[in-house]
């Protein structure tokens, strides 16, 4: 088999997309992370493209070795990773479609039709009322879990922040009938993270998510150290060598792995058989494909308990839909699906109308 076109389609302007075509029809449709979509289908186009022309894609670890080294040269992380993941997607969709079966009977044996899924809050310009009232809808919904993102990052420790107000609010309309999680995505110091931190113990909050710079590990450690709420963070993380070096270095107590910026599935399989028993909650922002991988590894997973985060926040992939079929959520739950690869049957020509250029 060998790969004879590579494209990068930005969905909408906002969603980047991998189609790759082989010489015996098969075509692979992979996903990467969102924020940077124009330097992901640069990189796809023309960093990666050459290299993948007639390669075998059946050889996904040596593609991956390859593509790796290329972004070496110029800084393989974030942007340059987060491409390689809608290749690598793309390539272990062609792979499952070909033997024909469902990601997670590559993975191992499935043990779990349903994984729980959190409801995650994204909007940082609401009120605490409005965000209560949003968490006591996805409560009436089933969901148990509900993350907020507050503070302001590009704004360390800013005089705005309303993350205590929020949290009392839903407190206050909901008890302690769910369990809050708090991201500020790096929006505090130190010394704010640890006052605030202190505070969001006495409310009881589940988790503190990336409380400092991603970059700062030893001020995640000594925020770590100096609160009992546990501290998550990983999101940023893209290899195997990432994750040792938080772990070492930062030491959070619970670790947050994201297929489609790990460089797809090939890295994030060995980032979840380091990561072992630790505490894991995948991070997990996009509605399809993200998803789809994340539900089928949990599906082979009985240790991880915590639920996969799921984004409420309007979506123009599920208003507008680019599959011919869709994940069913229930009661705070998704169900695993059992169709071939990921389980998703999406219509390219539709996406290739949808693709924005620049
Ligand atoms: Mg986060």
């Amino acid at each position: 088999m060998k790969i004879t076109e590579v494209e990068c389609l930005v969905i909408d302007g906002i969603y980047p997309y991998v189609i790759i075509e082989t010489n015996e029809g098969v075509t692979g449709v992979g996903e990467s992370f969102r924020r940077s979509p124009w330097v992901t289908k640069a990189a796809v186009e023309t960093i990666f493209k050459e290299i993948l022309l007639n390669k075998d894609p059946l050889n996904y670890q040596g593609i991956w070795e390859l593509l790796y080294n290329a972004a070496s040269t110029c800084g393989p992380y974030g942007s340059l990773l987060t491409a390689i993941s809608g290749i690598d997607t793309a390539i272990w969709d062609i792979n499952l479609k070909k033997e024909g079966v469902p990601l997670h009977k590559k993975l191992g044996k499935k043990i779990r039709n349903s994984i729980p899924i959190y409801a995650s809050s994204m909007k940082r310009d609401i009120s605490p009322e409005e965000e209560a009232d949003r968490a006591s809808f996805f409560y009436e919904e089933g969901f148990s879990f509900y993350k907020m993102h507050s503070a302001y990052p590009e704004e360390v420790d800013s005089p705005r922040d309303k993350t205590l107000k929020t949290v009392e609010a839903i407190r206050k309309k909901l008890g302690n009938n769910i369990k809050i999680m708090v991201d500020v995505n790096g929006g505090y110091s130190v010394k704010k993270a640890i006052e605030v931190g202190h505070e969001l113990e006495r409310f009881e909050v589940f988790q503190f998510e990336q409380p400092v710079h991603v970059t700062d590990l030893e001020g995640l450690k000594c925020v770590a150290e100096s609160l009992s709420i546990p501290i998550a963070s990983g999101e940023c993380c893209y290899t195997v060598q990432d994750f040792k070096n938080l772990i070492e270095k930062g030491n959070p107590d619970i670790l947050q792995p994201d297929a489609i910026k790990t460089g797809g599935i090939t890295e994030f399989k060995k980032i979840m058989s380091y990561l072992g028993k630790r505490e894991i909650m995948i991070h997990n922002t996009q509605p399809l494909i993200s998803t789809a991988i994340h539900l089928h590894f949990l599906s082979i997973n009985n240790s991880i308990k915590l639920p996969l985060e799921y984004n409420i926040e309007q979506n123009s992939l599920i208003d507008n839909p680019i599959t011919k079929n869709s994940l069913n959520i229930e009661s705070g739950n998704i169900l695993v699906p059992d169709d071939n690869s990921f389980g998703l049957d999406f219509d390219i020509s539709i996406m290739k109308k949808r693709a924005k250029i620049i």
